[in-house]
This record gives structure tokens, C-alpha cells and sequence, in this order.
């Protein structure tokens, strides 16, 4: 059996896990993210390793982590979570573990997990988003990720097309879909809406204690299964930005499947229905021939894990 660790650093936290050469987790661990701490950082995903590796045979390491990675897999260029620049992290990780170590970004190791062996499995493109705080995006083309000549490609969640002069960004721009179809635009239009129409979010405030700034996304999601109205227009309205963003992905990309990931995912067709409802309407006279199927990835929270670890098996014939 080939072994490899798959490592995901978060914003909270480091999670690893230990993954066979058929994408199953054998084990997992975890250690809090230090804040602001590269030093500290580099520390928990050795002991993670470490953990993990505890009287077995491991061939290499894969870190999925969220920023901007160089085209050679060596380097966090830029990781405004972590307030990391030029951070050469494979390096100083397999100083410090004495294996071979593959770095990539957060959603690129997701989507290649859903490649290898989730809810894109069947299909040689395709493209994810995930749905959290922000929005991910990673493209395979043809089996290989999309990386692009310095590696920062397929940030879906920074392509503006839909709303180019809109609210400002954490990336410096404004109108970014990230603005608009993250979780936390999911909340920020329930509240908004909830403290424009009150009497059409009455379950939406009731769960709230009242205060429309109160509202969570957990308590979103529960509303619209209720039949808030407030609650389902907010849904709708991250659904209509998702899914005019996926026919774009279609006119450039002509995937095989689109996949949705996140932790907003949990709220099922909720959240499914108006994507795939705005993508039919956005898609236009190419909707008359075939084009990719919309639908929930399958690996859930271990798609960054066993995709990272998969990198690693493969870091030598995985371009
Ligand atoms: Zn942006």
C-alpha cells in the first residue's frame, strides 16, 4: 500500500490526514492555525505529519493552503489570511520533515480530489466552486489543474463579469463575485433584506431573537427550510451570481461537470435550485446543446486532504 499525508492549513486550523493510493483517509489529526505566525505554522503541520506518520512508510507530503501559490510549488506568493508573502513553505516544511513536500492552493487540491475520486471522477474538465467566507474556484482542463504560467489561476471568485462597478473587494478590486455568492453574501442579503421587509422574515428574525444583524447563515438556511421569504430571495440572490457565473465557465471552459463545494453546500437544493434555475436562463442558445450538469461535490471537508495527498503521490508526473 502507498501511503501519502495530505495537510490542509486553514484559517482556524491545520488538518492533515493519511491517504491510500485509492483516496481513502486511513486517519486524520489536527492543530489549531497560530495566527500571524509562518514559524508556528510550519510547527503544526510537522507535528500533524508526524502524528500521522508514527511507524509507517510515507512517500510525500501535500499542503493545500489559501493564497496564491508559485508555478513550481515551492512558494506562498501572497496569503492575505495568513499574512504570508514569499514564503517559501515546501522548502522549510521538508526541512523540517525530511520528505517530499507539494504545495498548492486550497481549492485547487478540492477540485483534484473531486477529479480523482468525487463527483468529478467521470469527467477529464471541470470546475469547482467553493462556497465559505469567500469563493474558491479551481479548473481542471483535460486531467491537469489549471495553474497558468505564474499560478494563479482560476480564481473564479475574483472575475467581476457580473458586477463590475459593485462593492469593493478583498482583493483591491470591486464587483468581485466573491462579493456577491460567498456565505457571508448570503448573510449580509438575508440581513439586509430582513431589515427592509420585516413582515416577510418573520422566521428569519424570530431564529435572529429579532435583530436583523443577528442573522447567521446557519439560521438562513433553517429559515428558507421554513419558507421564510427573506431567507429564500437570499439564496436565490447568491444563486443567480453563481449561476451566471457557471455559464461563463461553460463559454470558456466547456467542462464536463460543474461542481459546487462549501460549507453553504449543506443547505442542498436550497442553494442548488436557483444556481441550476439562473444557469439555464443564463446559458442562452447553449443551452440547446450539450453543456455540464451543475451539482453538490461529494468529498465534503476531506476533498483538500485526500486532493493534496494525491498531488503528492503524483508530484513527479502531475504537471
Ligand atoms: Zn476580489
Amino acid at each position: 500500500m502507498s501511503l501519502t499525508i495530505g495537510v490542509d492549513i486553514g484559517g482556524t486550523k491545520v488538518g492533515g490526514g493519511l491517504v491510500d493510493e485509492n483516496g481513502n483517509v486511513l486517519a486524520t489529526t489536527r492543530r489549531p492555525t497560530p495566527a500571524d505566525d509562518t514559524t508556528g505554522v510550519i510547527q503544526a503541520v510537522k507535528e500533524v505529519v508526524e502524528e500521522l506518520r508514527e511507524g509507517r512508510e510515507i512517500e510525500a507530503v501535500g499542503i493545500g493552503a489559501a493564497g496564491w501559490i508559485s508555478s513550481d510549488r515551492s512558494t506562498v506568493m501572497l496569503a492575505p489570511n495568513l499574512s504570508w508573502k514569499d514564503e517559501p513553505l515546501r522548502d522549510k516544511v521538508a526541512a523540517v520533515i525530511d520528505l517530499p513536500v507539494v504545495v498548492e492552493n486550497d481549492a485547487n487540491v478540492a477540485i483534484w480530489g473531486e477529479h480523482r475520486f468525487g463527483a468529478a471522477k467521470k469527467h477529464r474538465s471541470s470546475v469547482l466552486y467553493t462556497i465559505g467566507t469567500g469563493v474558491g474556484g479551481g479548473i481542471v482542463v483535460k486531467d491537469n489543474l489549471l495553474r497558468g504560467t505564474h499560478g494563479v489561476a482560476a480564481e473564479i471568485g475574483h472575475i467581476r463579469s457580473v458586477m463590475p462597478d459593485g462593492r469593493t473587494c478583498g482583493c483591491g478590486r470591486t464587483g468581485c463575485l466573491e462579493q456577491y455568492a460567498s456565505g457571508r453574501a448570503l448573510t449580509r442579503a438575508a440581513r439586509d433584506g430582513a431589515a427592509e421587509h420585516p413582515a416577510k422574515a418573520a422566521v428569519l428574525l424570530k431564529l435572529a431573537g429579532g435583530d436583523p444583524e443577528a442573522i447567521s447563515g446557519r439560521q438562513v438556511t433553517e429559515a428558507a427550510r421554513q419558507g421564510d421569504e427573506i431567507a429564500l430571495a437570499a439564496f436565490d440572490s447568491i444563486g443567480y451570481y453563481l449561476g451566471n457565473s457557471a455559464a461563463d465557465m461553460v463559454n470558456l471552459i466547456d467542462p464536463g461537470v460543474i461542481l459546487i463545494a462549501g460549507g453553504v453546500v449543506d443547505a442542498g437544493d436550497l442553494l442548488l435550485d436557483p444556481i441550476r434555475r439562473h444557469y439555464q436562463e443564463a446559458l442562452g442558445n447553449r443551452a440547446k446543446v450539450p453543456v455540464a450538469e451543475v451539482r453538490a461535490a461529494e468529498l465534503g471537508s476531506k476533498a483538500g486532504v485526500i486532493g493534496a495527498a494525491d498531488l503528492a503521490r503524483h508530484r513527479e508526473i502531475v504537471p
